[in-house]
């Protein structure tokens, strides 16, 4: 029998430490892991695998990597033990025609994946495989690379963009969470965009306005959203959820087809 197609989903997953604070981002994420459908495993895009080229974890066992400094131990602490899928990593290879997408054996998942799935699926039962991002390449590179992944949501993969729509960590304040006015102009933007399906003027978000330097300083928050925007199908609804801009951080985040 044919999986039903699974939906797509862009996640802004903010501060490492929604993996384990109790706050409304978490238990949305808990949320999806108990009324989207199953998935027979994930493919995640997230912002913090950069890379010249483009990688999939092909391990068995992925490790979890904790790719932060100055937190508490408890973060440091927590492991993802899912499974990896090295043949959902030979299949997304065999999909993506435009590069030659290379498997990484050794390489383990990082919190951009984990801070998530530890919520939505916290019995690690889901196998995981990372997607890298190649930020020397534009944003039509990865929107039409998304474009190749497509037939593995009617494999019943369902596929995760994690990131931020709006990104600034030079600016970010932990200790006052008050929305900065140009970061909530440029989220504001961005779903308009969204909405419109505007995806050419998304693919470059230097065209954002005056804000887009300060909003997107760098791109590998941004390009996430770019692969799942890249999966909406004509005919499906699109819904957002967690759209709280925290200081210089968007947590917008978008569903398609669920
Ligand atoms: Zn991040």
């Amino acid at each position: 029998m044919q999986p039903e197609r699974m939906p797509a989903l862009f996640v802004g997953h903010g501060n490492p430490m929604n993996a384990i604070e109790r706050n409304e981002f978490r238990r949305s994420w808990e949320e999806l892991g108990r009324t989207l459908p199953k998935p027979k495993a994930v493919l995640c895009i997230s912002a913090h695998w950069e890379t010249q080229g483009v990688f999939l974890t092909a391990s068995e066992k992925p490790e979890t990597i904790h790719d932060f400094y100055g937190f508490p131990k408890a973060l440091f602490d927590v492991r993802y033990p899912a499974p990896g899928d090295p043949a959902l990593a030979r299949r997304t290879k065999e999909l993506i025609g435009s590069v030659d997408a290379l498997l990484d054996p050794n390489r383990g998942l990082d919190h951009g994946a984990w801070s998530v799935l530890v919520a939505m699926y916290p019995d690690a039962d889901v196998p995981v495989v990372q997607l890298s991002l190649d930020t020397t390449r534009r944003g039509t590179f990865h929107y039409a690379l998304a474009r190749e992944l497509r037939p593995l949501r009617d494999e019943g993969v369902l596929i995760l963009g994690s990131g931020n729509t709006v990104h600034n960590l030079r600016v970010f304040s932990f200790h006052d969470p008050e929305p900065l006015d140009w970061a909530t102009h440029c989220d504001e933007e961005i779903k308009t965009r969204i909405v419109a399906r505007d995806h050419e003027a998304l693919m470059s978000y230097e065209s954002l306005g005056p804000s887009a330097k300060l909003a997107v300083p760098t791109p590998e928050h941004y390009y996430p959203l770019l692969y799942i925007l890249a999966l909406q199908r004509e005919s499906e609804r699109l819904s957002f959820f967690n759209g709280t801009v925290v200081s210089s951080i968007s947590m917008t985040s978008v569903l398609i087809g669920g």
